[in-house]
C-alpha cells in the first residue's frame, strides 16, 4: 500500500524487535505490536523486570506454592500417556537431583529442547516431528551501558534511537544476508532514563545498543579470540553511538557485551534466539499453537502462541494458566 521507500523504512524502524527480514515477518503480528507501541508509547517494568518476577513469586508463595531457582529440568516423565513429573538438579553442578511428581507440567524451556532432551521417545520424537519445519528467530547482540552523566544530560530526548546502517535505501536492503559488519549494520540505542525505569541511582542511567545477530557469527573462536571480538564489537558500537550522541562514550562508566552465545548460556534457548520460533505468518498468533504430544504437558513461553517478546510470553502464560484449572481440578 506504500510506495515510498523512506516511509517503509520509518514504519519498519523497529524491525529488529521482531525479526531480521521484513518480507518474512507476519504483518498482523507486527501491526498489533507496532501499533500498540505507536499508540501507547514505551514502557519498562520500574526497577527492572526482576521486580515483576519477584512479585509473581510472592503471589505463588502467598498461595502455598514454592519457587526453586537455579535448577535445570533434565527429564519430563510420562506414565500411560500422561505426564507424571519432572527430574531436576542444580543447574551448574548437576547435584541434588530430585524428581517432583506432577499431573501437569508447564514447559517454559525452548520447545525444541523439550522435544530433543526432556521427553523420552516416542513422545519426544512426536513433538520433534510436529515442529520439524519451524524456523527459529535470530538472536541479538547487545552492549549494556551505564552512563554518568546521563544521555539526557548530553541532550538525548528519545527513548529509542535507530542508528541506520550504511547503504540502507530500501526495505529490501534490510533483508540482506549475510548481514553487514557491526560498523555498517542497523543499530538501536535505548535510553532507559527517558522512561521511569528506575534502573540506576540518581545521576546515572542505563542504556543499551542492540543489533540483530546470529549464533554462527561467534562460533569457531578460541576463548581469547571470542573475548577480543567482544571488545572490538563493543568499541565499534560505542563509536557509532558517539557519532549520533557526541560525548556518549566519555560518559560510559561501565559496559558489558552480550552475544548470542551469552543468551544461549543464560536462557538455554537454542542458537541464543531472542524470540523462539521466527514470527512468520504460519508461526505466529493462532498458527503458533503447539499440540503437546502428551496429556498434561503445556507450553508457556515466547515459543508458543501468540509469539515472542514480553507481551507474547505473558499472554501465553496467562492462557496456559487459565487452561490448567480444569486439569488441576481433575486431579485434586
Ligand atoms: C537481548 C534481548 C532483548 C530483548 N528485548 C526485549 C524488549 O525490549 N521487549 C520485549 O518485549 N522483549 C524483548 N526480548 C524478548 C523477551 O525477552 C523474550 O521473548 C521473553 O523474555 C521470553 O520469555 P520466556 O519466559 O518465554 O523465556 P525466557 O525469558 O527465555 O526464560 C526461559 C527460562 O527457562 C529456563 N530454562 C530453560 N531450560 C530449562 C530447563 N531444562 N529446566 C529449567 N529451566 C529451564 C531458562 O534458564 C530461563 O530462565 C529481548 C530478548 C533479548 C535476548
Amino acid at each position: 500500500m506504500i510506495d515510498d521507500e523512506s516511509c517503509k523504512l520509518a514504519l519498519g524502524a523497529n524491525l529488529g524487535y521482531y525479526h531480521d527480514d521484513p518480507y518474512e515477518l507476519s504483518l498482523p503480528f507486527f501491526a498489533v505490536a507496532q501499533g500498540g507501541y505507536i499508540d501507547g508509547g514505551s514502557y519498562y517494568v520500574r526497577g527492572g523486570s526482576q521486580r515483576l518476577s519477584d512479585y509473581l513469586v510472592s503471589l505463588i508463595e502467598e498461595n502455598g506454592g514454592a519457587v526453586d531457582c537455579g535448577r535445570l529440568v533434565s527429564d519430563i516423565h510420562v506414565r500411560d500417556g500422561w505426564v507424571s513429573g519432572a527430574t531436576h538438579a542444580k543447574t551448574y553442578t548437576e547435584t541434588d537431583e530430585q524428581t517432583t511428581q506432577a499431573n501437569s507440567v508447564i514447559a517454559n524451556a525452548a520447545v525444541p529442547t523439550v522435544a530433543e532432551n526432556l521427553l523420552a521417545d516416542p513422545h519426544g520424537s512426536t513433538l520433534a516431528a510436529e515442529i520439524s519445519d519451524r524456523a527459529i528467530a535470530p538472536s541479538l547482540t547487545t552492549l549494556y551501558l551505564v552512563f554518568e552523566p546521563t544521555p539526557a544530560d548530553l541532550g538525548n530526548e528519545c527513548y529509542s534511537t535507530i542508528i541506520e546502517g550504511t547503504d540502507i535505501d530500501t526495505l529490501a536492503d534490510l533483508s540482506d544476508t549475510p548481514p553487514a559488519g557491526f560498523g555498517s549494520r542497523r543499530l538501536t540505542f535505548v535510553d532507559y532514563s527517558q522512561v521511569a525505569a528506575d534502573l540506576a541511582p540518581d545521576g546515572k542511567s542505563v542504556g543499551a545498543i542492540t543489533t540483530v545477530d546470529y549464533h554462527n557469527a561467534w562460533c569457531g573462536l578460541t576463548d581469547p579470540e571470542y573475548r577480543r571480538k567482544k571488545n572490538r564489537v563493543g568499541d565499534v558500537l560505542l563509536r557509532r553511538l558517539n557519532e549520533v550522541l557526541p560525548g556518549a562514550s566519555d560518559a560510559v562508566v561501565h559496559q558489558e557485551l552480550a552475544t548470542p552465545h551469552t543468551i544461549e548460556r543464560f536462557t538455554h534457548n537454542p542458537l541464543g534466539t531472542a524470540y523462539g520460533f521466527a514470527p512468520t505468518p504460519n508461526q505466529t498468533l493462532g498458527a503458533r499453537e503447539i499440540e503437546p504430544s502428551v496429556d498434561g504437558l503445556h507450553f508457556a513461553s515466547a515459543w508458543s502462541s501468540p509469539g515472542g517478546g514480553f507481551t507474547g510470553a505473558i499472554l501465553s502464560g496467562a492462557k496456559t494458566a487459565r487452561s490448567l484449572t480444569s486439569d488441576v481440578g481433575t486431579f485434586s
